[in-house]
């Protein structure tokens, strides 16, 4: 069943958002060489709780942190570790959720650690664009099917792949509620979106084959050549007047 927000619950999402979106931005200012992802999840852990609010993805389906940080070939759901120190030229997904007063925010960036290579830049580049491009297609009365095909379309026509064993999804008292949101799709076909439907958009695009394998950790998820994908995600609420991104960080965030 597809949930339909009142302003009442937008406002908490909202919330959740923002706190989402300062861990993320957090998170990010602390990538680079010889940090472990580790030591990034703990500050992420940390501004969480500072905010009185809770990790999503601590313990969801038995997930062991509190948030997902996936290295180059990674694609999504790395568990942060001491042993993974990160170098110049990595690319670094972090996926941060927080739950605050009984709602979900959940946001996703690549970020470059150091100097990446033009191949690596370019990636992020387009996947960041497609994100935007699927968020400008999320407006009512389109469908779920128009967003997977302005991301798919965006990054295809720049050589790159669309990972279709895990998409985005609705999002609010439930972490992943319907519908579920594809980067690939077919213009007009799917869930009508409605205004008061909030939605996590978020592209997951490889540079080489868009087939991925879960790892015996049962949460790592790698490509399967071996290549580099990138992860950005918005949490989205649909209106009137368009789509409004609910995960914006403030301008400054310390812990
Ligand atoms: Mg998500």
């Amino acid at each position: 069943m597809v949930v339909i927000k009142s302003p009442r619950e937008l406002e908490h999402m909202r919330e959740a958002c923002r706190i989402s979106a300062n861990a993320l931005k957090l998170a990010g200012t602390a990538v680079e060489p010889g940090v472990s992802t580790l030591e990034i999840d703990t500050l992420i852990a940390k501004y969480i709780e500072k905010e009185g609010a809770k990790a999503s993805f601590l313990g969801y389906g038995g997930f062991p942190k509190s948030s997902c940080i996936s290295v180059n070939n990674v694609v999504i759901h790395g568990i942060p570790n001491r042993n993974c120190v990160l170098k110049a030229g990595d690319i670094v997904s972090i996926d941060v959720g927080a739950f605050f007063e009984g709602y979900h925010g959940d946001n996703a960036y690549t970020f470059p650690c150091g100097e990446i290579s033009k191949e690596a830049e370019a990636l992020l580049t387009a996947t960041r664009e497609s994100l935007y491009e699927g968020i400008k297609a999320a407006k009512a009365g389109n469908r779920v099917g128009d967003i997977g095909h302005a991301v798919q379309s965006y990054v295809e026509a720049r050589s790159y792949s669309v990972v279709r064993d895990f998409v985005g999804h609705g999002v609010g008292a439930k972490l992943h509620e319907e519908p579920s949101v594809p980067n690939y799709g077919t213009p007009g076909r799917g869930v009508r979106l409605i205004p008061g439907m909030t939605i996590a958009i978020e592209p997951m695009i490889n540079m080489g084959t868009h087939k991925v394998r879960v790892l015996d950790d049962e949460w790592t998820t790698v490509t399967e050549d071996g290549k580099l994908s990138a992860h950005f995600e918005h949490t989205v609420v649909i209106t009137q007047d368009g789509p409004k991104i609910l995960t914006i960080p403030d301008d400054e965030v310390s812990l």
